[in-house]
C-alpha cells in the first residue's frame, strides 16, 4: 500500500485561538499537486464547511489517528502558491510581529487570486484577399450592408484589425462579426498579453559616467555582492548626490550575474520620471508595483516574475513579496520612510522584512537616504557589533555641480517682537516676492502630521513637556475640562494660562492648514498662481500625480503643501523653499520628533536649487537654537546624529532599546481603560524586580477617540527583544481569556 502523506494547513479564517496548523490526508488524486505553499480547499469546523486553506508543511507521519483526519477537498481553483523562502518569512513575521499566520500568509501572497489572463483579440481574413474583393462587390448591391463593407474594406487593406477597435471606432455588432465568421471570410484570433505597465514609455537612457564618490559607492556594494555572504549597506548620500544612478549600475551588474532585485521606493515617489528613468536602462526587463493597479496588473506582474520574464520590480513595502528565484539584492530608497511600516497586522517595517528576506536569499541590502533612520546609522557606525552590522558609503556632493541650497533660519518669536503677527516672516515675504519677480517657483511647506495640539509660547518659543518623559503634553478635553497630558506616561495636569519660563500669556496650541495659507499669499500677492497639494486636493486617482505635473509644468507659482510635497520630486526652476512651522513636529509627542524635523527639513530644502539655479531655504521657527533644526539648515547629519543618539540612550528609547507599544480600543471608554490598566498589571508581574525593564504608562493615546472608539497605551522599554515578545504573548492570552465574547481591539508593536 503507498504511504499516506499528511499536510499541515494554516485555514484562512482570522480567529486567534484558531491561529494553528490542521492536519489534513493528501488523496491520492491531488498527491501531485499539493506540496508546500499551495491554497486548497478544507472541509472546516463541526459543519465542515469548506474554507480554503494554506499548506505550510508536508510530512508521512500523522500527529492524530488518521481515521479521525479529514480529507483535502480539492486545490483553490486559480490561487497562486507561495515559494518556500516567503512562507519562512510568513513565519518570521508571525512570531515578529505577532500576528496570526494567516494574516502572514495573507501578506506575503499580495496578490490573492489569479485573475482571468487578458487576451487581445484581432479579426483577420479567413480567406485570400481575392475572395474578400469578390465577396466586397457581392456586398455593394445588397441592403443592411454598410457595417460588413466597413470591416471588409479595412481588411482587405490592413489584414488585421484589433477586435475592440472594430466594435469601437468602426461601430461593428458583434452579429455582423459572428455572421462573417460563420460564413468563413473572417476569423477572430486571440493573443494572450501580459500587461507590462511600462510598455509606452519611450525615453531614451542617458547613461552617465559615475563621479569618483560613486564609483567608490558602486564599487564597494559590489564587493560585498561578490563575498557571496550578503550583507547589509548604507548610502548616505545628499540629495541629488546620485544615489539613483549608483543603484542602476549596480543592478546591472546583479542581473549580468542573473540574479534579481527588488527596489523599494516610497509609493509617493514612484512617478512616471523615476520609472522613466529606470525603463530607458532596463527596458521591458523591468516592471513596477503600486496600489493604483488593478488586481489584474498586479497578477501580471507576480506572473512575469515567476516565468523569469522581468529582473527588476519596483514598488512599494509589497513589492517584497515578489516571488523571485534568484533574488540577488534589495534595495530600500528613502529608507527612513515612514510609509514602509505597515498599519495592519502584521504591523510590519519593510526595511526589517527586507533584511530576513535578503538574508533568506543570500542577497544584499542596499538602504539609501540623504537622511538616514537613526536605526540604520546607528547600526553602520564603526563600535557596533550586532549581527546586523551595516557597512556605509558617503555621497555628500550634489551632482553636476548643483549647490546645496543657502538655509536662512527665522526666529518667530523676534517676528512678534515686531509686531509681525502674521504667520510668514519678514525674510520669507522678501524673497518670496522676489521669486515671484523672477519668474521663478517657490514651495511652502505646512508640516500636518505635527498638528497635534502641543502648547508653546510665542514669546520664548518654550513647549510644556512633561517631567518624566521629555517629550510635549497635549491638550486634551477629559471630563469637560482642558487638560496638559502626557501620552507615554499618564501624567496630567491643568491647562496653563501663562508660560512658566517667561511669565507670556502668547500661550497656546497652534497651527495652520494649508488652506489659511493660501488665502494669504492670494491676498498678499494677487494674480500670484498657487497650487495646493493636501489630502483634500490629492484624492482620487493620481490626484497627487496631477498637481505635480501642473506645477512642474510651470502652471503655477507657488506650491503649498504638507510633507507630500516633499519626496523626490525634480523641480528645475523651484529657487524658493519655505517651511512655515519647523516646530510643529519637534514637538510632537514622541521620541522621534527630533527626526522626523530633521529629515523633513532636510528633504524640503533638497527640492530647492537642484538645477543651475542655487536654491535658498527659509526655516521659521520658535525654537531657532534646536540641534534638529540647526543641524537641519547645515545639512550636517553628523552633529544631528550625535545629539540624537545621546538623547536616545539617556532616555532608553530605540534604537538603544527596544519599545512595545500595547494599543487598546473599544467603544467603551470604560472598557478600554480596565484592559489597558489589566494589561498594564499583567506586565508589571512578568517583569517582577527586573529593574532593565521599564512601563510607562498606560495612558489615552494622542488621538484618545476615533469613530467612537476610545483608545489607550502603554509602552514596555527593555533592550531584550525576546522578553518583550514574551510579555506580547502572555498579555494577549490572558486578556483574550479574560474578556472573551467582548469586542476590543488589542494590538502590539514592537520598536
Ligand atoms: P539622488 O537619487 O541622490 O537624489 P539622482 O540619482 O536622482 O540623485 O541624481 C540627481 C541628478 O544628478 C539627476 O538629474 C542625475 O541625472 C544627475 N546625475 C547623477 N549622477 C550623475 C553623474 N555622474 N554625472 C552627471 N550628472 C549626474
Ligand atoms: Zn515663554
Ligand atoms: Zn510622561
Amino acid at each position: 500500500m503507498q504511504k499516506k502523506m499528511y499536510a499541515d494547513i494554516i485555514a484562512d479564517i482570522n480567529i486567534d485561538s484558531l491561529d494553528r496548523t490542521y492536519q489534513y490526508i493528501i488523496p491520492r488524486e491531488l498527491d501531485e499537486r499539493v506540496q508546500v505553499g499551495s491554497q486548497v480547499m478544507i472541509p472546516f469546523g463541526r459543519g465542515n464547511r469548506c474554507i480554503k486553506g494554506y499548506v505550510v508543511g508536508i510530512s508521512d507521519r500523522a500527529k492524530i489517528s488518521p481515521d479521525k483526519m479529514k480529507c483535502i477537498a480539492g486545490m483553490s481553483e486559480g490561487a497562486v502558491s507561495a515559494t518556500e523562502n516567503l512562507l519562512k518569512l510568513a513565519w518570521w513575521m508571525k512570531n515578529r510581529y505577532g500576528s496570526t499566520m494567516n494574516e502572514a500568509i495573507k501578506t506575503v501572497l499580495p496578490v490573492k487570486k489569479s485573475v482571468r489572463e487578458v487576451t487581445k483579440k484581432y479579426i483577420v481574413l479567413a480567406t485570400d484577399k481575392e475572395r474578400a474583393k469578390a465577396y466586397l462587390n457581392e456586398l455593394s448591391n445588397k441592403k443592411n450592408a454598410a457595417a460588413r463593407i466597413r470591416l471588409l474594406t479595412v481588411l482587405i487593406d490592413s489584414e488585421s484589425i484589433d477586435y475592440r477597435m472594430a466594435s469601437g471606432s468602426l461601430n461593428i455588432s458583434k452579429a455582423t462579426i459572428d455572421s462573417l465568421m460563420n460564413q468563413g471570410i473572417i476569423r477572430v484570433i486571440s493573443e494572450k498579453i501580459y500587461r507590462n505597465p511600462l510598455a509606452d514609455s519611450t525615453e531614451s537612457d542617458k547613461k552617465l559616467s559615475l563621479n569618483p564618490s560613486q564609483l567608490e559607492a558602486k564599487q564597494g556594494i559590489l564587493d560585498i555582492y561578490y563575498g557571496r555572504k550578503g550583507g547589509r549597506v548604507l548610502l548616505h548620500g545628499v540629495t541629488g548626490s546620485g544615489k539613483t544612478e549608483v543603484y542602476m549600475s549596480v543592478i546591472e551588474e546583479v542581473i549580468k550575474d542573473g540574479r534579481q532585485v527588488i527596489m523599494l521606493i516610497p509609493e509617493i515617489a514612484l512617478t512616471y520620471q523615476t520609472m522613466q528613468r529606470f525603463y530607458a536602462r532596463f527596458g521591458d526587463r523591468v516592471s513596477i508595483l503600486n496600489s493604483r493597479m488593478s488586481a489584474g496588473e498586479r497578477y501580471d506582474q507576480y506572473e512575469r516574475a515567476k516565468n523569469n520574464e522581468i529582473d527588476i520590480i519596483i514598488g512599494p513595502r509589497s513589492a517584497l513579496f515578489i516571488p523571485f528565484e534568484k533574488l540577488g539584492m534589495i534595495i530600500i530608497d528613502e529608507e527612513h520612510e515612514g510609509s514602509y511600516k505597515s498599519e495592519m497586522p502584521p504591523k510590519y517595517h519593510a526595511r526589517e522584512v527586507a533584511d530576513k528576506l535578503a538574508e533568506y536569499n543570500n542577497a544584499v541590502l542596499v538602504m539609501g537616504s540623504a537622511t538616514p533612520s537613526i536605526e540604520t546609522y546607528y547600526r553602520s557606525e564603526p563600535g557596533y557589533e550586532g549581527a546586523d552590522r551595516v557597512i556605509r558609503f558617503e555621497m555628500n556632493e550634489r551632482c553636476g555641480g548643483a549647490k546645496l541650497p543657502i538655509a536662512h533660519i527665522v526666529d518667530m518669536r523676534e517676528e512678534l517682537r515686531q509686531k509681525n503677527y502674521s504667520m510668514i516672516s519678514r525674510t520669507l515675504r522678501e524673497k518670496l516676492s522676489e521669486c515671484i519677480s523672477k519668474n521663478e517657483q517657490a514651495m511652502l511647506f505646512i508640516n500636518r502630521r505635527g498638528y497635534s495640539g502641543f502648547v508653546s509660547c510665542r514669546n520664548c518659543g518654550e513647549s510644556i513637556t512633561c517631567p518624566h518623559c521629555d517629550v510635549s503634553l497635549t491638550i486634551h478635553h477629559r471630563h469637560g475640562k482642558e487638560k496638559l497630558l502626557c501620552h507615554y506616561c499618564g501624567y496630567e495636569t491643568n491647562m496653563i494660562k501663562q508660560c512658566p519660563e517667561c511669565g507670556s500669556s502668547y500661550i497656546g496650541g497652534f497651527g495652520v492648514g494649508t488652506q489659511k495659507v493660501e488665502e494669504m499669499i492670494k491676498k498678499e500677492w494677487p494674480g500670484v498662481r498657487t497650487l495646493r497639494m493636501d489630502a483634500d486636493t490629492t484624492s482620487g486617482k493620481d490626484g497627487h500625480a496631477k498637481i505635480l505635473e501642473a506645477f512642474k509644468n510651470h502652471e503655477a507659482d507657488i506650491l503649498i503643501g504638507t510633507q507630500m510635497i516633499v519626496k523626490g520630486h525634480d523641480f528645475p526652476l523651484v529657487t524658493l523653499v519655505g517651511i512655515l512651522a519647523a516646530d510643529m513636529t519637534v514637538k510632537m509627542s514622541d521620541y522621534r520628533a527630533a527626526e522626523s524635523t530633521y529629515t523633513l527639513l532636510v528633504q524640503a530644502a533638497g527640492r530647492a536649487g537642484r538645477a543651475e539655479h542655487a536654491g535658498e531655504v527659509v526655516i521659521q521657527t520658535y525654537v531657532p537654537e534646536h540641534y534638529a533644526i540647526v543641524n537641519a539648515a547645515k545639512q550636517n547629519y553628523r552633529d544631528y546624529y550625535e545629539q540624537e543618539i545621546l538623547y536616545r540612550n539617556i532616555m532608553k528609547y530605540p534604537p538603544v532599546a527596544y519599545i512595545m507599544t500595547v494599543f487598546v480600543s473599544s467603544a467603551s471608554e470604560r472598557l478600554s481603560e480596565e484592559i489597558i490598566g489589566h494589561a498594564a498589571l499583567v506586565c508589571k508581574r512578568l517583569i517582577g524586580e527586573k529593574t532593565t525593564v521599564t512601563v510607562m504608562g498606560p495612558a489615552p493615546h494622542r488621538i484618545s477617540k476615533v469613530n467612537d472608539m476610545f483608545r489607550y497605551q502603554m509602552f514596555v522599554k527593555s533592550s531584550d527583544i525576546v522578553f518583550l515578545n514574551g510579555i506580547r504573548d502572555t498579555v494577549e492570552k490572558v486578556i483574550q481569556e479574560k474578556y472573551q465574547g467582548i469586542t476590543y481591539s488589542l494590538q502590539f508593536d514592537v520598536e
